[in-house]
């Protein structure tokens, strides 16, 4: 599941200034926003999927972030539950004018629920070929018994008489009049006499649920998959938040991940790197055989295209490079080290080691001046 880029999201340019972003945002979550579009699922994921771009492009560090890293540089940025009313404030003019006073002042008892995020480990062979895991989360569920309301089963919930329904009551405080949350029912507009005992009255239980999570392939380390609606449960028939499952990937034990690309360290033995041969090498889906040159040099690199991982986003397969490591041998016997003591013998005058010579010359040059 690939995620769209904000700016697309918004449909602006990368270089679009703060109120072309705002002005762009408004007209999507106008377009798409629930009042306007009731039991459109569509358009819910929509709006979500513009205000978490706005969100982030209208905050000079997020942005600045999200231009460098991309949505892994979003880690963390989902946290925290956010109700509709908290961004509203860039709004609060049109939808004020839009959905008429009296609907929006009932709304501000409704609460989407919070966000959810999951840090999910996978292994590098996982997230190259895609795998469907099954995680357990706590989340607030609404209470069965009563079905949310909190009430005692057979009995209901009543209108308080502080607010009279509207969980806002106003004080008046010398000249000003001002509008606060209802002491009495915090909001909810209701009182409960009876409340449920599964519950204590709050209408929602602390839970576990066990959901099933497609990570798709080439997913990579600090990616996030959007399962819509699976965060905690909205509060007084609010929408439910959503849940970011965070990729983090387990260390390999041959293989580095770089993007697309994996990288590993080939250690070849002294003589092989001397007199070439044949070396085999694990990759991601089965072996690859590669032709060591005779007088191949420490550091050489190997690249073996399309051996690499094929990107959730690029859609293309990266490359495997193999780090040629030649080895010194150790724990040399009598005779091995005999015969290593002849080469040496036998290489005086000989142009066997040029970058050894070519390096004494320039020492001699500098202690020479
Ligand atoms: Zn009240
Ligand atoms: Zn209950």
């Amino acid at each position: 599941m690939s995620k769209r880029d904000y700016y697309e999201t918004l449909g602006v340019n990368r270089d679009a200034s703060e109120d072309d972003i705002k002005k762009a945002y408004r007209k999507l979550a106008m377009k798409h926003h629930p009042d306007r579009n009731p039991d459109s699922k569509e358009a819910e994921d929509k709006f979500k999927e513009a205000k978490e771009a706005y969100e982030v492009l209208s905050d000079g560090n997020k942005r600045a972030q999200y231009d460098q890293f991309g949505h892994a540089g979003m880690e963390g940025a989902a946290g925290g539950g956010q109700g509709y009313g908290n961004f509203a404030d860039a709004f609060s003019d049109i939808f004020g004018d839009i959905f008429g006073g009296g609907g929006g002042r009932q709304r501000s008892n409704v609460y989407r629920g919070a966000d959810l995020r999951y840090n999910l480990e996978i292994s590098l062979e996982e997230a190259a070929r895609g795998t469907e895991t099954k995680i357990r989360i706590p989340t607030m569920e609404e209470c069965e018994p009563c079905h949310g309301t909190g009430a005692k089963p057979g009995t209901e919930a009543s209108t308080c008489s502080m607010c009279g329904g509207h969980g806002q009551v106003r004080m008046q405080q010398g000249f000003f009049s001002i509008q606060q949350t209802c002491p009495t029912c915090h909001g909810s507009g209701k009182t409960i006499s009876n409340p449920c005992s599964a519950c204590q009255g709050a209408g929602r239980l602390k839970q576990h649920k066990t959901l099933s999570v497609k990570i798709p392939s080439g997913v990579d380390e600090g990616d996030r998959i959007r399962l819509a609606a699976e965060g905690e449960h909205g509060i007084n028939g609010g929408p439910a938040g959503d849940l970011y499952v965070m990729i983090h990937l387990k260390q390999h034990a041959i293989f580095k991940r770089d993007n697309d690309d994996l990288h590993c360290e080939m250690p070849v033995s002294f003589t092989t790197a001397a007199l070439g041969g044949d070396i085999e090498i694990p990759t991601l889906d089965g072996h690859a055989k590669i032709k060591v040159d005779a007088e191949t040099q420490n550091g050489k690199v190997f690249r073996l295209r399309g051996k690499g991982i094929k990107g959730v986003r690029s859609q293309q397969h990266g490359d495997l490079y193999c780090h040629v490591v030649v080895e010194t041998p150790v724990n040399l016997n009598a005779r091995q080290k005999e015969l290593l003591q002849e080469l040496e013998t036998i290489s005086q005058g000989q142009d066997n080691n040029p970058r050894a010579k070519g390096w004494m010359d320039r020492v001699k040059d500098f202690f020479g001046q």
